[in-house]
């Protein structure tokens, strides 16, 4: 009994750390408040206590708050804004990338820099939707950063690490679950290799319908897949445009049919 209450009362005290630093706001370079942690080192022990199972989560808005208070990896420390996503929450599809990089950070929206423009040019000239039709996010809420003291930097940006992706993909997850959308598109690599537990690279898997390795609501609850090349990658390299519409106009069909092409 005795342990139970000193448990309770050092949770107790670090969540009050946790909504001390939320009246505080995110860390800002040059203004006091907690250091950012450097890359891939665990939260120091003073860290808020890990956010509740997101199973406890009522609703979309709880676990956006959750995210915006979460400290689960070094990002945490570092981030200007957490990234949470943007779109329906009745969207039938949801595009995953991998994280916000430093456009994002700063406006706390995923895709909003050259890539998100491009991206929002394929949903309207491809699929005729607008980005408030679909559900866009990251597996990763918070920006990677190669220097994660200096968030005014550009090119300080860096793929997420394994441990990184791991602790917050649960948001992810419980996002799907919330949404419950037909089906999810990976933009990259990244995305497609950590959801669909892969180690091939995205010119192999792209063109090609996935089931989610897992039923994230109830029996029967899988979601269809379809990775694409990230948009970052089409400006980096146009011949990539042709695969990718051809992609588009396989979700297109989904999307109009509820049907796989080849499949009953
Ligand atoms: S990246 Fe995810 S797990 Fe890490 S601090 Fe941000 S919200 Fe939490």
């Amino acid at each position: 009994m005795k342990r139970e209450l000193a448990e309770a009362a050092r949770d107790l005290a670090a969540y009050i750390r946790t909504l001390d630093e939320d009246l505080a706001g995110p860390p800002r370079p040059g203004a006091a408040g907690p250091k950012p942690a450097p890359l891939a080192v665990p939260a120091p022990a003073a860290a808020p206590v890990p956010p509740r199972p997101v199973q406890d989560i009522p609703d979309m808005d709880a676990l956006a708050g959750q995210v915006k208070a979460c400290r689960k990896c070094g990002l945490g420390y570092a981030r200007l804004n957490a990234v949470f996503g943007v779109g329906s929450r009745k969207a039938r599809v949801v595009f995953v990338g991998e994280g916000p990089g430093f456009q994002e950070d700063h406006r706390g929206e995923p895709f909003v820099g050259r890539s998100g423009q491009l991206l929002d040019k394929i949903l309207e000239t491809v699929l005729g939707l607008k980005r408030s039709d679909v559900y866009i996010a990251n597996i990763v809420k918070c920006h990677p950063m190669k220097d994660p003291e200096n968030p005014e930097a550009h090119g300080n940006d860096r793929p997420p690490t394994p441990e990184e992706m791991s602790a917050c993909r649960p948001y992810l997850e419980e996002q799907l679950r919330f949404i419950k959308p037909a089906c999810i598109v990976t933009l990259g690599s990244v995305p497609t290799k950590v959801l669909l537990n892969t180690d091939k690279g995205i010119s192999v898997m792209r063109g090609h319908w996935y089931d989610y390795p897992a039923e994230l609501f109830g029996p029967g609850g899988r979601i269809k897949v379809l990775p694409t090349y990230h948009p970052a990658a089409l400006l980096r390299n146009p011949n990539l445009k042709r695969d990718t519409w051809e992609d588009m106009k396989m979700l297109k069909a989904f999307l109009e049919t509820g049907k796989i092409s080849g499949q009953d």
